[in-house]
């Protein structure tokens, strides 16, 4: 065999086991018990692919990417190491955005760099990368102002909005038919044009949505860039990039899908239907905000939770922007040498993002087989001796179940107002992410307990200590 065939027979073997560790790393990510390891396996498949590559180029390019390398990551890791749970979100929006902006990159590149006619297939995978990865990195960048509050979350609508977008998109879709069937021989103005308009559209199609959607939006902007990224392997002829790119592509449209599914909305409603905080605000203001509000003290708190027979543990938002797991857990484990069942309500929505609450709860050891999925959770809570809602607002709302005109009427809920005692750990009456009301903070067996939720929870482990 020859040195160039024992070259690519390497590469060929380094290629493939990179795949076998991309697919394996989702199958392993499906389950919060096994996601480490999953995450774990990408990247070493990942790591095999770049070596893989480098290997590969000649002359004094390996040196200018291995630089590029050593820089994106160390922007990577640094970044990741740094930021807070509860800004993951605008994170992976960003990091979605610049995979997007890398196919559109590559795309130009490859267009500039050629002389028309191209061949038919070229031309439409550079056209369509181009475009898609534009739209990506623009929806992205607005996902990602929208969540770090750079601007307002409100949907930003408009009167004539529809028309607007529907003209820029007809616009794009002309200059791209154009493009193709001359197989790329149109004035640079029209690709500039053609890039600048998937772009812009990207901006205008986010900016309607509010910043409770966003998650979902930024999942589907995901499958956008892993469609983008997998055509642009077909542009370099790389069979890894179409994997790759394919593997994230049908997995975020499968998330889209599923957190579509959780919160019982059509994503036609979360992309076109102008829901959010707007909506919920003029329900608060409209009613006047919750009567009858009864307020626990930490001693109150303590002897109920001592003396019950089960407690199950509702975590939200607020238990995330607390940073309150590790105290939970203690908790937990104060009440469980009491002889006290402590188990884990976990809604699919709670949080910022999807698995927001097993990542946190598995963070402070949590034993896994005590996170309840909503549907096996619900119906123990008539039997429940005390809910114990820790910064969950929306996911508790039982305005979903009975009142046909609020923004989350559908949405399936944890049903925690059937429990015999239902404690709400919370700051103050404000809403959750929804902007509305919930109705029960009202009822007869509900109290508030007020307070940062880790204070109050660190306050009643040394209640129950006491008992
Ligand atoms: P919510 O946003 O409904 O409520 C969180 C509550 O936590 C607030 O009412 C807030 O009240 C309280 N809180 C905030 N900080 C603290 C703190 N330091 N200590 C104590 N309490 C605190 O959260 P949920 O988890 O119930 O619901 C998630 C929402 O996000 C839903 O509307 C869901 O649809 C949406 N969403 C989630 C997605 C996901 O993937 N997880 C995806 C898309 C949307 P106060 O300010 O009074 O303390």
């Amino acid at each position: 065999m020859t040195a160039g065939a024992l070259q690519t027979l390497a590469f060929r073997c380094a290629e493939l086991t990179a795949i076998v560790l991309f697919i394996l790393g989702l199958v392993f990510l499906s389950s919060p018990a096994t996601a480490r390891l999953g995450n774990r396996l990408a990247a070493v498949g990942m790591i095999i692919a770049l070596i893989a590559f480098l290997s590969l180029t000649q002359g004094v390019g390996w040196w200018a990417i291995a630089i590029g390398m050593v820089v994106g990551g160390m922007v990577g890791l640094i970044s990741a190491l740094r930021v807070k749970m509860t800004a993951m979100p605008q994170m992976v929006a960003l990091f979605n955005g610049a995979g997007g902006a890398a196919a559109l990159y590559i795309s130009t590149i490859e267009y500039y760099s050629g002389q028309a006619p191209y061949p038919s297939l070229l031309i439409v995978s550079l056209v369509l990368s181009a475009i898609i990865g534009a739209l990506s990195a623009g929806g992205s960048l607005i996902a990602f102002l929208k969540l770090q509050e750079v601007m307002s979350g409100r949907p930003i609508t408009y009167k004539g909005q529809q028309i607007v977008n529907g003209v820029v998109a007809l616009g794009i879709v002309a200059l791209a038919i154009w493009t193709i069937s001359t197989h790329g021989d149109v004035p640079a103005a029209a690709i500039d044009a053609l890039l600048v308009g998937a772009f812009v559209l990207g901006v205008l199609f986010v900016l309607p949505i509010g910043g409770a959607d966003m998650p979902v939006v930024i999942s589907l902007l995901n499958s956008f860039t892993g469609v983008a990224v997998a055509i642009t392997g077909f542009e370099l002829g790389h069979e890894l990039l179409i994997v790759a790119g394919t593997l994230v592509g049908a997995s975020g449209t499968l998330l889209t899908i599923l957190m579509g599914r959780a919160m019982n909305r059509p994503l036609t409603n979360v992309l076109f239907g102008a829901f959010g905080a707007a909506a919920g605000s003029e329900t608060t203001a409209a009613t006047g905000g919750p009567q009858n509000i009864r307020s626990a003290s930490v001693d109150d708190v303590a002897v109920l939770l001592a003396y019950a027979r089960n407690v199950m543990v509702v975590p939200g938002y607020g238990m995330a922007v607390a940073q309150a797991q590790h105290s939970v857990k203690a908790l937990a484990d104060q009440l469980e040498a009491r002889g006290v069942s402590v188990k884990y309500a976990i809604h699919p929505v709670a949080g910022r993002m999807p698995g927001h609450m097993n990542v946190l709860l598995a963070e402070a050891n949590v034993p896994y087989p005590a996170l309840l999925d909503m549907d096996d959770v619900n119906p123990e809570f008539p039997t429940t001796d005390v809910a114990l809602v820790i910064g969950a607002n929306d996911v508790t709302n039982p305005a979903a179940r009975n009142v046909r005109s609020s923004p989350i009427y559908g949405m399936p809920i944890l049903d925690v107002d059937k429990a015999h005692n239902v404690i709400v750990l919370k700051r103050s009456m404000r809403s959750g992410f929804a902007g509305i009301e919930n109705p029960l903070y009202e009822l007869p067996n509900c109290s508030m307990l007020f307070g940062d939720a880790k204070a109050s929870v660190d306050a009643l482990t040394a209640a129950v200590k006491a008992q």
